[in-house]
């Protein structure tokens, strides 16, 4: 049987890019009446989607991924080439602007600290922690970073798949290793430190190995890659080795199950032909490393293709309910479906003691 209500809070997912090409005021409408995206309000209240991360990130103006390629044994799309932060920076202002529109019409909460995601989850309003996805926006002295911080960014990965001046990303490749390239730049480790004294989430996801380790020497918060699954089963770069599960289990960090294909099947393939046990193959085998206190979800939906039965979602009962046939009990779901995420993000928060939730004062 299901649980009664089962509210998931998921570590990816790329609504705000997916939309931004109607324009704020049809993507608003778009998002809040249902459309063909895998995550809108309509989908999200009959799927039980309470909340997550929703990244902002610069897409790649080549050629959309070769599908076809795609689909061959091997592949290799070599990464974009690095943009100025300026650049950037106006490429991602209109999905940012969406997320801003979409809190002005009440339509989400944009949480900056625990408080604010209890308070939503508990009021039945969707909440989005505002991520970037790349920090290819971020300039040398780190002042745009200042203003993310301030128009409510909590969380950042150093690095997408173009090259930053900050770290490195793998490649899009089948079989492939994320042991490539060099490690973080001086400016790198600057962002970091800043990162942890802000409370912002420095997401491991798309860095390569060089880089991993270096973040996880520099930084003094859990470890986390939102949406990564195991290089052991599926050998792409943008999963994560035995050993770096370990690295994220030692720091008690975080690692979402992607529902990428791509990122779940043994042959890399994208084909969406995928049953769930390989995801439940997944989590088996990052639940034998990291433990049950350290694995959530990183669905990106709307940034990949997925499993074809849940393609979005309104369709997360059906993973709750195999994972729970595949006998997970209660609290190891809960905790898969959100509990470990809302740890991690409240000790980030929390910890650096400059993003504590505002105390009212009252005047007596
Ligand atoms: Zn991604």
């Amino acid at each position: 049987m299901l649980l009664e209500v089962t509210q998931v809070f998921d570590g990816h997912n790329d609504v705000l890019s997916a939309l931004e090409r109607f324009g704020v005021d049809e993507a608003v409408q778009l998002f809040e009446f249902g459309c063909d995206t895998a995550l809108d309000l309509v989908k999200a209240q009959r799927g039980g989607f309470a909340g997550g991360l929703f990244a902002v990130y610069v897409p790649d103006d080549r050629n959309p991924a070769n599908l076809e390629t795609l689909r061959e044994a091997t592949y290799h799309i070599p990464n974009p080439k690095p943009i100025h932060w300026t650049d950037a920076l106006a490429r991602i202002k209109g999905q940012v602007a969406l997320l801003l529109e979409l809190k002005s019409r009440g339509l989400l909460k944009l949480c900056l600290c625990s408080a604010d995601i209890r308070q939503a989850m508990n009021s039945n309003r969707l909440a989005a922690v505002l991520h970037v996805e790349g920090a290819d926006l971020i300039d040398p002295e780190l002042h745009v970073l200042e203003l993310l911080y301030a128009a409510g960014m909590r969380s950042l990965g150093l690095v997408w798949n173009r090259p930053t001046i900050f770290a490195q990303g793998v490649p899009y490749s089948f079989p492939s290793s994320p042991n490539i390239g060099d490690g973080l730049s001086k400016l790198g480790r600057q962002l970091v430190l800043r990162c942890n004294q802000l409370g912002i989430i420095v997401d491991l996801s798309h860095i390569n190995e060089a880089g991993f380790w270096d973040v996880a020497e520099v930084t003094s918060h859990p470890l986390v890659a939102s949406h990564s699954n195991s290089h052991a089963i599926c050998p792409h770069a943008r999963n994560l080795t035995d050993n770096q599960l370990r690295a994220i289990a030692s720091t008690n960090g975080i690692v979402g199950i992607n529902f990428s294909v791509s990122f779940l099947r043994d042959d890399g393939r994208k084909l969406s032909d995928v049953p769930i046990d390989q995801v439940l193959r997944h989590f088996d085998h990052l639940l034998g490393i990291l433990g049950e206190d350290c694995i959530g979800l990183g669905s990106d939906y709307d940034g990949t293709i997925t499993p074809r039965e849940i393609a979005d979602v309104s369709t997360l009962p059906k993973l709750i309910n195999a994972m729970q046939k595949h006998g997970y009990g209660d609290e190891l779901v809960e905790k898969i479906c959100r509990a470990n995420w809302l740890r991690v993000l409240k000790t980030t928060w929390e910890e650096c003691g400059s993003n504590q939730p505002t105390v009212e004062i009252r005047n007596e």
